[in-house]
């Protein structure tokens, strides 16, 4: 069991001494020793001077759905495949994924393409299962405070994609994070996906701030996930753009071949031609990107 020390006074949540709050999280704080970390997945550098996207359907649905959307996003740019094996679902009532059929068939999509795969896992029972076709594994959103969960990640040999909790701070975040690096897993990319607020018109309010705060704080990548903050596709590509512009390291974008008949999250997938086009506007923010890396350092300096 590992033992976390308290560490938030209410001051604190105040501070915009951001690294003094955080440093207590000294695995995956920034120091001058370790500035910013790079998660290495096959030939990818998650954190390294490219943003890269993984893309895919909420839920693996079906073998063509897969793999139809696998060859559509890798053709306009996605790196990384997305597909739920195991859905984490709001309703006991809805689609529950595949199971290891799905995982299955993210293998056989990735043999396809060439693409990676990021799946999320949602029992420490099933982590070596997972863990035998992910290369990434993702926490969701409900399960980034399962420590028994984060704890059975530590030594499965495999990156993890960490979600914001819909209700978490960020010093939550980070201090789940802290879990899974003192369990023994160093290759933590942290994923801003949205937080509940009293705003509804959208799904969850995307904390765009988020991302150069997590960037000022922490060596780890942050990714956002514009889908689930959006909840309707139309925002989605310029929640990309903002993302992109702040200084994310790469996004995760529901894609699905007919949205509309979706089993899981229809409403925020973009059909094949939406996300082709997502990808060519956002060209314009990646030189933006260029010129925000500046901007963490100068945080930096502040604590
Ligand atoms: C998902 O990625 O499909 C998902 C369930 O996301 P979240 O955990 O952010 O709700
Ligand atoms: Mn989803």
């Amino acid at each position: 069991m590992i033992r976390l020390e308290p560490v938030t006074t209410m001051a604190a949540r105040m501070n915009p001494n951001w690294n003094g709050q955080f440093s207590c999280f000294d695995r995956v704080a920034k120091t001058g020793h370790q500035s910013r970390s790079v998660v290495r997945v096959r030939d990818l550098e998650i954190g390294g001077d490219e943003v890269v996207v993984m893309a895919g359907p909420c839920a693996v649905e079906s073998e063509f759905q897969l793999l139809e959307t696998a060859e559509a996003v890798a053709e306009a740019g996605a790196r990384i495949l997305r597909g739920g094996a195991y859905k984490p679902r709001s309703s006991p009532y809805a689609f529950q994924g595949l199971g290891v059929e799905g995982l299955k068939l993210l293998r056989k999509a990735r043999e396809a393409t060439g693409l990676a795969i990021v799946t999320e896992v949602l029992s420490e029972k099933d982590v070596s299962l997972v863990a035998e076709y992910a290369d990434i594994m993702q926490v969701g959103a409900r399960s980034m405070e399962n420590y028994s969960l984060l704890e059975a990640l530590g030594e499965c040999g495999r990156p993890v994609l960490l979600k914001r909790g819909m209700v978490a701070t960020l010093e939550e975040l980070l201090r789940s994070a802290q879990v899974l690096a003192l369990a023994g897993n160093p290759g933590i990319i942290l994923c801003e996906r949205g937080i509940r607020t009293f705003e509804t018109a959208t799904r969850n309010t995307l904390d765009i701030s988020a991302v150069p705060v997590l960037k000022a704080v922490s060596h780890l990548p942050v990714i956002v996930d514009p889908s689930h903050a959006a909840g309707v596709r139309c925002l989605v590509p310029a929640l990309a753009r903002a993302a992109v512009a702040v200084g994310a390291d790469g996004l995760i974008v529901e894609v699905h071949p007919a949205p509309e008949q979706a089993l899981s999250d229809g409403s925020q997938s973009l059909t094949f031609q939406e996300f082709r086009s997502m990808m060519e506007d956002l060209q314009p923010y990646l030189a933006i990107q260029q010129e925000v890396r500046r901007f963490p350092r100068q945080l930096l300096a502040v604590g």
